[in-house]
């Protein structure tokens, strides 16, 4: 049942995404404060979205978040309730060619996350979901809320009462920083991967010919997945790192703050030479 609406918007015979496996749905681990499978999906649909996704009762609970996750705490992200999703899909990365969510999805991060609950459901309900991530690039604590009467389009116009409305929040501890952590770590984490990458490996020919002037051919529904592709002007993806994941993470984590001392050290300096200078 909980897949039902996921199923119907798909047709399984032309789309690469798994249809669920109910065994799985029913199975659900991870209960009370145990950690549990989280993912995002960087997704090229009809517009560039990231699909936020966490276990939770044997499927993934998913928000849709137009501007992706943001690890500054002073950012309070939309994140609109969507779907559920099958468990194994949080493991998929590749083209739709056609249907419901044509495009182009991309592992950007997965891990775990551990509820700062005990009951879920009772937060859920609520409206108030408190987190901890544990992924290569999103760690810490975070909170999914949901918004009341947010949302209302023009002065005058009745808010949208609808719940799927909510916020994604990054709470401030030792993870949070002024980095903008969908351009600093754009890629998959599963292939490294640009979304370019990921249609080159299984669509080579619609990308060498999506160009206008290029003869075309081909499918026309992958040939404008390719020209949305092209017009992101990705940046190309770094060799595949040798260094472990989670070192990098920590890295990339750690780069705000030594960035900022970095820059104050520079400030500094001069005013130091100086001071040294007169001295001497
Ligand atoms: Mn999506």
């Amino acid at each position: 049942m909980a897949l039902k609406t996921y199923r119907e918007k798909r047709n399984f015979n032309r789309s690469p995404e798994p249809a669920g496996d109910d065994a799985v749905v029913r199975a659900g681990q991870g209960k009370g404060r145990e950690p549990r499978f989280f993912c995002v999906q960087k997704h090229l649909a009809t517009a560039l979205h990231y699909d936020f996704r966490i276990e939770h009762d044997g499927v993934l609970l998913s928000w849709a978040v137009p501007k992706g996750p943001s690890i500054n705490s002073a950012d309070k992200r939309l994140a609109m309730h969507v779907e559920d999703h099958p468990i194994e899909y949080g493991e998929f990365e590749g083209v739709i060619p056609e249907g419901y969510g044509a495009g182009v999805v991309m592992l950007w991060d997965r891990g775990t996350w551990t509820p700062e609950v005990d009951d879920v459901d009772a937060a859920l309900a609520k409206g108030d979901l408190k987190l901890t991530l544990d992924g290569f690039k999103l760690k810490g604590s975070w909170v999914l809320v949901r918004t009341k009467g947010w949302g209302a389009r023009r002065p005058g116009e009745k808010p949208a009462e609808d719940g799927k409305s909510w916020l994604l929040i990054k709470h401030k501890d030792e993870w949070a920083g002024p980095i903008d952590i969908t351009t600093f770590a754009p890629n998959s984490v599963k292939s490294n991967g640009t979304f370019r990458d990921i249609l080159l490996q299984e669509a080579p020919d619609v990308w060498h010919s999506h160009r206008p002037g290029a003869g075309g051919g081909g499918d026309a529904a992958l040939r404008k997945i390719a020209e949305k592709v092209a017009a992101l002007d990705e940046p190309a993806a770094e060799p595949p790192r040798k260094a472990a994941p989670k070192k990098a993470q920590q890295a990339a984590a750690t780069a705000p703050p030594k960035a900022k001392k970095a820059a104050a050290a520079k400030k500094a300096a001069p005013t130091k030479k100086t001071a040294g200078r007169s001295k001497a």
